[in-house]
């Protein structure tokens, strides 16, 4: 039996959306293992995560035999096979993994995995498409998230009214409903917003605040 040292994190199945999160967990800095059934997709991670395994993962006893219940973090990443993700989710369950995310196709899929004992469910074509409904309507709006309960975060220019004053003098809060956390010049870092923070031309905004109030700020930038 193959031995693989305790990593933190396993990545199962590493098509484009578990191949992007698992590179991003590398990126910062965790131990990965990355399945998948695939060999040449295996072989072409290989170079980029910390182990690599070419596997079928609907079993529980090869999860076992790889030493899958010693994770404490798992990403199903297996999405148009509908039965080899909730097999996966369910072996994965049975192993006692503490912390099981997985992805889902749409709402039913996404039922099932958690009533197979995933502790996470994501809709990835779901919430981008989401969010980029908001980014062809928002016009100026650069990027944008909406939280569950209608709060919104979004990245905008900052208004003409704002220009040359800190955020004290602007009080964008009480104009317009929002608040400003973060605040970045240009070819710098993004810096925490307080209220002296002088905003200048060409500089962008994080704003936060009722999705419909960090809309209509954006639409006055
Ligand atoms: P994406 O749209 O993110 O590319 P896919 O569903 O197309 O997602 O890809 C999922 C990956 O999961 C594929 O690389 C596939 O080889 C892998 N996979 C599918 N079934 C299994 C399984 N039973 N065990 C391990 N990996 C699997």
């Amino acid at each position: 039996a193959r031995i693989i040292p305790h990593g933190d994190i396993v990545v199962i199945g590493l098509g484009r959306f578990g191949g992007a999160v698992a590179a991003e967990l590398a990126k910062l800095g965790h131990d990965v293992l990355g399945v998948d059934e695939n060999a040449e997709l295996v072989q072409s991670w290989s170079d980029r995560l910390t182990h690599v395994v070419q596997a079928d993962c609907t079993s529980s006893e090869t999860l076992r035999r790889l030493g899958i219940a010693e994770f404490s973090h798992a990403v199903v990443a297996i999405g148009t096979d509908l039965e080899a993700s909730v097999l996966t989710v369910l072996a994965l369950s049975e192993l006692g993994v503490p912390d099981i995310w997985a992805k889902a196709l749409g709402p039913k899929h996404g039922r099932i995995l958690e009533r197979t004992g995933a502790h996470h469910v994501v809709y990835p074509e779901a919430e981008m498409g989401e969010r980029v409904a908001h980014l062809v309507v928002g016009g100026k709006m650069m990027d944008f998230m909406e939280f569950d309960d209608g709060f919104a975060i979004g990245k905008t220019r900052a208004p003409p009214e704002a220009i040359g004053k800190t955020l004290t003098e602007c009080a964008l809060r009480r104009k317009h409903g929002v608040t400003v956390v973060g605040v970045k010049r240009p070819r710098e870092e993004f810096t925490n917003a307080t209220p002296d923070t002088l905003i200048q031309a060409g500089d962008l905004l994080i704003v936060s605040g009722p999705t419909d109030k960090v809309e209509a700020f954006a639409r006055i930038t």
